[in-house]
């Protein structure tokens, strides 16, 4: 690679030398085998700091629901997920936004925050579990930045790094942000992340069945109200076919037998808004 460093070198200004070794370096390094053959241009550190950031704006926009029961729940369930997924290089953060519709996201470097809502539609742990699993599972196949990359190519990378134009981070954001939605996911992204997470939820020990039961919950709403689920739906594929896909997954899994927490998980319902 120095070679081609050194061609290039005689080529260009010292600056865009700059931008194109980390681009090499950056794309030479592929992560977990999940994300073999995508291009993502968006290093790991990249992505924890943009993550920073957009939660900082999430948190502006949306009221966390701060209870400290609640919250340590999440959190404990969450990170049991955490230790069974593929990407150990980040840390992850778990939170419950105080909002009555059906939904969850995960932001850039492992922001993860599901509704109240949505909490209060589930029976059980291992349907929060579920969700849970969901997100981490855009995580850890990095579809965030994969989008970002797609959506703004090589210019979101120079300007990250270089900082040429302070504007562009922040006309990002409000991108993102402006029209409540979040980066859509391709189909694709949506059911790579149900696949990832129906693994990962069976592999804590959880029923992968709770991974069903949920998607029929929210198939249920969908016919009862749908605009409790307008952002969800406006950014993942129809319910019904994700149901068909995910009971494939889990009839494959073996034993479909797990925890479910019933009991803890009522009373942690008990506490929310
Ligand atoms: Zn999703």
């Amino acid at each position: 690679m120095n070679r081609v460093m050194n061609i290039i070198r005689e080529f260009m200004p010292a600056r865009a030398v700059i931008v194109i070794a980390l681009v090499v370096f950056v794309a030479g390094c592929a992560t977990t085998g999940i994300n073999k053959g995508q291009v993502n241009i968006i290093s790991s550190d990249e992505e924890v700091r943009m993550g920073q950031d957009f939660s900082k704006e999430v948190e502006k926009q949306f009221e966390i629901y701060d209870n400290v029961e609640v919250s340590t729940y999440v959190q404990g369930v969450g990170q049991s997920i955490v230790k069974v997924c593929d990407r150990q290089d980040i840390e992850y953060h778990f939170a419950v936004i105080k909002k009555d519709d059906l939904n969850a996201f995960a932001l850039p470097g492992g922001y993860i925050y599901i509704y109240s809502g949505l909490m209060k539609e589930l029976d059980d742990e291992s349907q929060l579990a579920g969700v849970l699993a969901h997100e981490v599972g855009h995580v850890t196949a990095r579809h965030s930045t994969e989008r970002l990359t797609a959506m703004y190519g090589y210019q979101l990378l120079i300007n990250l790094i270089l900082g040429d134009d302070p504007n562009f981070y922040a006309s990002l954001v409000s991108n993102i942000f402006a029209t409540g939605g979040f980066l859509a996911y391709s189909r694709a992204n949506e059911y790579e992340a149900d696949r990832l997470g129906a693994r990962y939820a069976h592999a804590v020990g959880y029923d992968p069945r709770g991974m069903t039961e949920l998607l029929g919950k929210l198939k249920g709403t969908e016919e009862r109200e749908p605009s409790k689920l307008e952002e969800l739906l406006a950014t993942h594929p129809p319910t019904s076919e994700r149901i068909n896909r995910v009971n494939g997954i889990v009839a494959g899994l073996p034993g479909s037998e797990g925890t479910r927490n019933k009991e803890t998980y009522q009373k942690i319902k008990g506490k929310l808004p």
